[in-house]
């Protein structure tokens, strides 16, 4: 604008002042409220640097937004690089009311934020209509704060394009149009933390603060802390996180649950958070579940495949929460499951998940003179409760045990072994987690064993992370990890046929593995991808416990995934976890007449020695 009055200045004066006090009412109270909330026992910044990494790539570059949804993520990208771009001509625009200027108009800068505007401008139409025509049902209802903000920014980019293109300083139009812009920024300022758009300031802050490590569940503070209980347990961290959901439901669209027909929608769970905090604050004795906020029949269907917290694009941690939830509910008793209480009774007595006796273990080891470790040998095996009593967790067992001898790597088993604790850990029972933890790791002490191999992913996540809450850490891998590295010693030949493989979410969300277990599988055949894969494969349904409650609403998750697979029409289904082997086996039964074959990828490695045609060396 030309130089301005003082009535022109005073008036822009009295308008900044109402949109920054407006801003902070709302901001201010959030701010308070996440400062009100319970300190995080077990926070820490250390190390920064993974952080300042993490930053740089969510927040800076949006990377985990464009990788999972390109199209609309390069948009959502255009309109966050744009907001950066636009943070010094703003408040050059702002200064301009003062008579002030901090860029001049011949500025290089200009030109580079004009060009933003126009992509701005453009992403932001785009956005609108994948939001209003063709909705992807996971966003929810409509919005119509989304509306307002689209148009609010809109309109922001096409003042300032007319301010630079159209209109000449200094006259009633270029006045008009510079109050118009000057209007509309000062009408989108308090909008923002009103609104879903408070992620604009918080979700930076929220990825770089993020607890570390995958799903990782925090430990109870003390004695008297019992979980998520009521609004006393909510941490900083999950205040923080539940004011940063900006509503896109990529968790919804990820989550096997919903995705089902289950109650369970991790958006909401998240959402149903924020209205606690916002209605009950953080001090509040109100339960967190079942008084209108979340509800724990949601709570208790999460299978912790953690597809939505690799999809959040703003830094939440929803398996914190949820597990939270449940330890809160099973902690001070108000979960009563019959099966969830079979599962603990079987656990508590028998030492494992299954409820067999323990003596059926040491059967096994005999009838297949399975050594004993003694630290002699350089791999303890870890059987686990599918590897010791499940028929088909013991023929993947003994597939490994032949492929060991024949690769010469020598190896043993623990005489006594209970369950690692995975199904009550995620189940929210900690007191059982601890004392399974105790009892495995002395066992493992006094065999002097440290480097532990298992067939299964979830024995090897609990081992490797979850324990090191009450016991020193085990090194322990995955088969497909050390056959991986034995690859070109892998007996050769047997059928080569079209294998589809199915990514166990503890293998690949949890462990990053997806290469070793196709390598495995590519000596021996062709792999076939389904059509949820890797980063995005969907979950057969077993994980958080859920193998051992009952499914009750919707369809089963196994059935979902397992039609997905025989789609593929390959003749073998490849699995590398002996969990979603048995939720694909019963599966399987009922949806095919032919079902193709299921086998583990030890299983399929080993074909050529069982058929004959390598003799072990
Ligand atoms: S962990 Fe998996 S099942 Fe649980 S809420 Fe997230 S996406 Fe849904
Ligand atoms: S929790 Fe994350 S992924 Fe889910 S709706 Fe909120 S921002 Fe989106």
């Amino acid at each position: 604008m030309g130089h301005p009055s003082w009535m022109q200045s005073g008036l822009l004066l009295l308008m900044l002042a109402c949109s920054i006090a407006l801003f902070w009412k709302r901001f201010g109270r959030v701010v308070n409220i996440i400062r009100d909330a319970k300190k995080d026992s077990d926070f820490n910044l250390q190390p920064v640097a993974p952080r300042l990494g993490q930053f740089a790539w969510e927040v800076l570059l949006q990377g985990r937004v464009i990788r999972e949804r390109p199209l609309p993520g390069l948009a959502h990208a255009l309109v966050f690089w744009g907001f950066c771009a636009f943070a010094l001509v703003s408040l050059n625009h702002l200064a301009e009311g003062f008579g002030g200027r901090i860029l001049s108009r011949e500025s290089i800068y200009f030109r580079f934020v004009d060009g933003f505007a126009l992509l701005v401008s453009v992403s932001i139409i785009g956005l609108a209509v994948r939001r209003f025509i063709w909705r992807p049902r996971w966003l929810g209802p409509l919005s119509p704060e989304s509306g307002v903000i689209a148009f609010l920014i809109f309109a922001l980019m096409i003042t300032y394009l007319a301010g630079r293109w159209w209109f000449t300083e200094a006259t009633v139009w270029g006045d008009a149009n510079w109050w118009a812009h000057t209007i509309l920024l000062l009408v989108f300022l308090p909008l923002i933390p009103h609104t879903k758009h408070l992620h604009l300031v918080l979700s930076p802050i929220t990825i770089f603060l993020k607890r570390q490590g995958f799903s990782r569940i925090p430990p109870l503070a003390s004695d008297e802390d019992f979980g998520l209980v009521s609004g006393k347990d909510v941490t900083r961290i999950d205040a923080l996180q539940a004011y940063s959901c900006v509503e896109c439901g990529r968790c919804t669209e990820h989550c096997p649950a919903f995705n089902t027909g289950k109650v369970l929608n991790p958006k909401e769970i998240i959402l149903g958070l924020r209205r606690y905090l916002n209605t009950q604050g953080p001090g509040s004795d109100q339960p967190l579940l079942d008084g209108g906020y979340i509800l724990e029949e949601a709570a208790f269907q999460c299978t912790s495949c953690g597809g939505c917290e690799y999809q959040c694009p703003v830094g939440i941690q929803h398996l914190p929460i949820i597990i939270g939830l449940r330890r809160g509910a099973v902690n001070t008793g108000a979960w009563e499951d019959e099966h969830g209480t079979k599962l603990f009774l079987n656990i508590e007595r028998g030492g494992n998940s299954l409820g067999f006796a323990a003596a059926e273990r040491q059967k096994f080891i005999e009838r297949n003179s399975l050594p004993v470790y003694d630290g002699t040998q350089e791999y303890c095996l870890w059987l686990g409760c599918m590897g010791s009593y499940d028929p088909q967790g013991r023929e993947i067992v003994l597939a490994l045990v032949e492929l060991l001898r024949y690769l010469g790597v020598t190896f043993g088993v623990l005489s006594r072994e209970k369950c690692n604790g995975d199904p009550v850990r995620r189940l929210g029972n900690d007191y059982l987690f601890q004392q399974m933890v105790e009892f495995n790791a002395e066992q493992l002490r006094q065999s002097k064993a440290t480097r532990l191999i298992s067939i299964c992913p979830h024995c090897v996540r609990t081992i490797g992370e979850d324990w090191k809450e009450h016991a020193s850490a085990f090194t322990i891998e995955h088969h497909s990890e050390l056959l991986e590295r034995f690859r070109s010693r892998l007996p050769a030949g047997g059928a080569s046929e079209r294998v589809v493989f199915h990514d166990p979410c503890y293998l690949g969300r949890y462990r990053g593995i997806y290469d070793a277990p196709r390598s495995v599988l590519e000596r021996s055949g062709e792999v076939v991808e389904p059509g949820r894969t890797r980063e995005r494969s969907f979950c057969c349904g077993a994980g958080g416990g859920m193998m051992f409650l009952g499914e009750e609403k919707g369809k089963r998750i196994n059935v979902e995934r397992a039609q997905e697979l025989v789609s593929t029409g390959a003749p073998v289904i490849g699995t590398a976890c002996p969990f979603c082997q048995t939720m694909f086996r019963d599966a399987l039964a009922n949806i095919s007449q032919s079902p193709p074959r299921l086998l583990d990828i030890a299983q399929i490695a080993a074909a050529p020695l069982r058929q004959g045609q390598v003799q072990p060396q």
